[in-house]
């Protein structure tokens, strides 16, 4: 079983480096016909509207529809996300080209600028279900999108609290105080939908293998056989029962 990355830009290194860290070999995706010879696809995340450019330009957008069309599980990261969405907000003058097929509304720098970019710890209980492990997971946000709306056949894996606004409250009793208090509000960050798997924020920056693996497991929308491990010298058990240090970033190779 190979599993493609989308090579255009980004991060489809940190991809790659953690396939290999679970045992799987990954394969840099640059042009269409080489879509024929991957069981399942990762689009990475880093600049949506590059990314958008450069497959215009190597004439990849037919191949990746097609790939999507055909049921094989695909998973969108961050810019990925962007990619795979049905509609986004957000975008440059002119709008950019999508993929489509994840039935949701985008706002692609929702979380703001660069600058803005932070880690926060997630709540991912059907993660932890389905992989073991902890029921929070580090978040890597970069410049990051948002899922603002979906459709009904997408189940949402994990959200996120924002302060949207600043209230004045008055605390009652003996000191006639004002308090500011953020109001927060949640935006979804990770869904799966059919064989579509997206989330807004970098598991391939961490050492926490369980989205990759949980991508792994994700069957052919026609109900084919799973996908499975090439060989792992360390199992994913193991892993998330303590044997191996903490997880912990940042993870390069
Ligand atoms: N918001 C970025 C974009 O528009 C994506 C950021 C990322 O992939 N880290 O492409």
């Amino acid at each position: 079983m190979a599993v493609g990355v989308l090579a255009l830009q980004g991060s489809f290194n940190e991809h790659m480096a953690a396939l290999r860290r679970i045992g799987v070999k990954g394969v840099e995706i640059r042009k269409a016909e080489q879509l024929e010879d991957v069981d399942a696809l990762i689009i990475p995340g880093g600049e949506s509207t590059t990314m958008a450019k450069l497959a215009h330009y190597h004439n990849l957008f037919p191949a990746l529809r097609d790939f999507v069309k055909t049921g094989k599980p695909v998973w969108g990261t961050c810019a990925g996300l962007i990619f795979l969405a049905n509609k986004a907000t957000g975008q440059k003058s002119g709008g950019q080209e999508l993929i489509g097929g994840l039935d949701c509304l985008v706002n692609r720098n929702f979380f703001g600028s660069q600058l803005q970019s932070f880690e926060t710890e997630l709540s991912v209980p059907k993660l932890a279900e389905e992989e073991g492990g902890p029921n929070g997971f580090r978040g890597v946000f970069i410049r990051a999108p948002a899922i603002l709306e979906v459709g009904p056949g997408v189940e949402v894996l994990a959200d996120c609290p924002v302060p949207l606004e600043t209230k004045k409250t008055m605390i009652p009793v003996d000191n006639d105080q004002e308090e500011t208090i953020a109001t927060l509000e949640r935006v979804i960050v990770a869904v799966r939908q059919g064989n579509l798997l997206a989330t807004a924020f970098h598991p391939e920056l961490t050492s926490d293998s369980r989205w990759h693996s949980l991508f792994l497991k994700m069957k052919k929308d026609t109900g084919e056989k799973r996908l499975q491990c090439i060989s792992t010298s360390v199992t994913d058990s193991e892993n998330h029962r303590g044997k191996l240090p903490p997880y912990d970033l940042p993870i390069y190779e």
